[in-house]
């Protein structure tokens, strides 16, 4: 392959929420995919997640508005709540907040089985390819190479040839361990999350995302199904989340590890604020996932060679601003903007790992220090017994700049968004 970024082929490893999304903006930038994903079948696995409005507004750019708006709820408004259920923040989100694009609360599975059903439908048949694990991959004069093996047997089932590598592989990153053979296990935070869906009848305005809690002790929950709500109902995402002494062994990073209720249940007890019930909804889920907090540090680069790191392979977070998937399809977006635009491949890689490896450096950063959530604890430290007034403990002038500052480092300010969707 020669200097010129069109026509080129990419090789994406991984079938997630990133290297899915890739393939669609890919394949509209004119570049030629194929898609190799571990999992023997995509399906419906996990639970809740956010799409934050600068990622929803790309995938209403390639066509998926209709059935986003038909799966997932549209958020209408984020709560943070100390210990006892009093309000310490609360704010409009998406459309209500003034974006031009929604929020989307959606469980996981389902987006990428959206994501998988537009692959299917758009890109040429066998483009995307199951059972197939990348075993080894390298680079030569004609570009890269890549061997695939079947997940159980172990025997090869393909060699791929392409111009460039796209290793969307998620947390435990193939390519990425290749690049840093020392680097490890991801790092734990000392924090554990058990995670888990509910059907209930809905709270609030049956829209609302609330956040309970403290640094030490946390529950989170949003609904996620637009069916559910039609029919008077709510599916509701949740996640609890305990603290465990920092040198303790962290259970495995592993997202469809299945747990008792009983490991976590017992703080939770006494959390019912009346308009939402803890522990009802711990009690009402069929199946709980433990995942423990972790992430990894910052890269100082992404690419080498032809090969380039997307999404939770190039950079994991705490899921503390719900922003994990959102980051992933913006990357996505901008590789195939720059590919489009710049004259070479290499000049491309390079533009994108510019563009998003800061952008993302800094949401990491930010997550490890809390986040938006960071008023949760404000609160904890200054008002350990509750509050009349949350005035009196934490002024809004610093609630909203927590909460602003927090919308500009990610990417996500109503301005921004709104102006990179009037541009388009
Ligand atoms: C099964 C599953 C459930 C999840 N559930 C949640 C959840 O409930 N809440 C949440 O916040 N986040 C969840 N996540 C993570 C979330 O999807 C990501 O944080 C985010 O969407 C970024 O997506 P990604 O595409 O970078 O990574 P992922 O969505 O993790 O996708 C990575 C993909 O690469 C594939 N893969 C890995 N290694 C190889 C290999 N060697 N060869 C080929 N393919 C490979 C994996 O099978 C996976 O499909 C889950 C991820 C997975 C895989």
């Amino acid at each position: 392959m020669t200097g010129s970024a069109k026509p080129a082929k990419a090789i994406i490893v991984g079938g997630g929420i990133g290297g899915l999304v890739a393939a669609l903006c890919l394949h509209r930038a004119g570049v030629a995919v194929e898609v190799y994903e571990a999992a023997r079948e995509v399906r419906p696995l996990g639970v809740g997640i956010n799409l934050q409005p600068h990622s929803v507004r790309i995938l209403h750019e390639l066509g998926l508005e209709h059935e986003l708006a038909a799966t997932a709820i549209e958020t209408a408004e984020l709560i943070y709540v100390n210990k006892f259920g009093q309000h310490i923040w609360q704010e409009p989100r998406g459309r209500g907040a003034g974006y031009v694009v929604p929020q989307y609360s959606i469980h996981r599975g389902e987006l990428q089985m959206i994501l998988y059903r537009a692959a299917l439908a758009e890109l040429p048949e066998g483009s995307v390819r199951t059972g197939q694990v990348l075993a080894d991959f390298g680079e030569d004069a004609q570009g890269v190479h890549a061997r695939f093996v079947d997940r159980d047997s172990g025997a090869e089932v393909a060699t791929a040839r392409g111009d460039f590598l796209v290793a969307a592989d998620g947390i435990h990153s193939t390519v990425r361990r290749r690049f840093y053979p020392d680097e490890g296990e991801p790092k734990f935070s000392g924090r554990i999350l058990w995670r888990a869906t509910t059907e209930t009848t809905p709270f609030l305005t049956g829209r609302s995302m609330v956040w309970a809690g403290h640094d030490n002790q946390k529950f989170v929950c949003y609904p996620i199904s637009e069916p559910a709500r039609r029919q008077s109902r709510s599916l509701v995402n949740w996640i609890a989340e305990l603290r465990v002494p920092l040198d303790s062994t962290p259970p495995r990073t592993d997202w469809n590890r299945r747990v008792e209720k009983s490991v976590f249940r017992a703080p939770f007890e006494s959390w019912d604020f009346g308009w939402l019930s803890v522990p009802k909804l711990i009690d009402g889920a069929e199946a709980v996932y433990e995942f423990p907090m972790v992430d990894r540090d910052p890269l100082p680069r992404w690419t080498h060679g032809r090969v380039t790191l997307l999404g939770d392979a190039a950079h994991p977070m705490y899921p503390v601003g719900s922003n994990g998937a959102s980051q992933a399809i913006l990357d996505a977006r901008e590789l195939a903007d720059q590919l489009a635009a710049q004259t070479s491949i290499d000049a491309a890689l390079a533009s994108y790992e510019a563009a998003r490896r800061p952008a993302t450096g800094a949401v990491v950063l930010a997550n490890r220090k809390g986040g938006p959530d960071r008023v949760l604890q404000l609160a904890e430290e200054r008002a350990p017994n509750g509050f009349a007034n949350i005035e009196d403990v934490i002024p809004r002038a610093e609630l909203e700049s927590i909460a602003q500052s927090y919308k500009q480092t990610a990417g996500f300010d109503r301005d921004t968004v709104n102006r990179s969707a009037a541009a388009k």
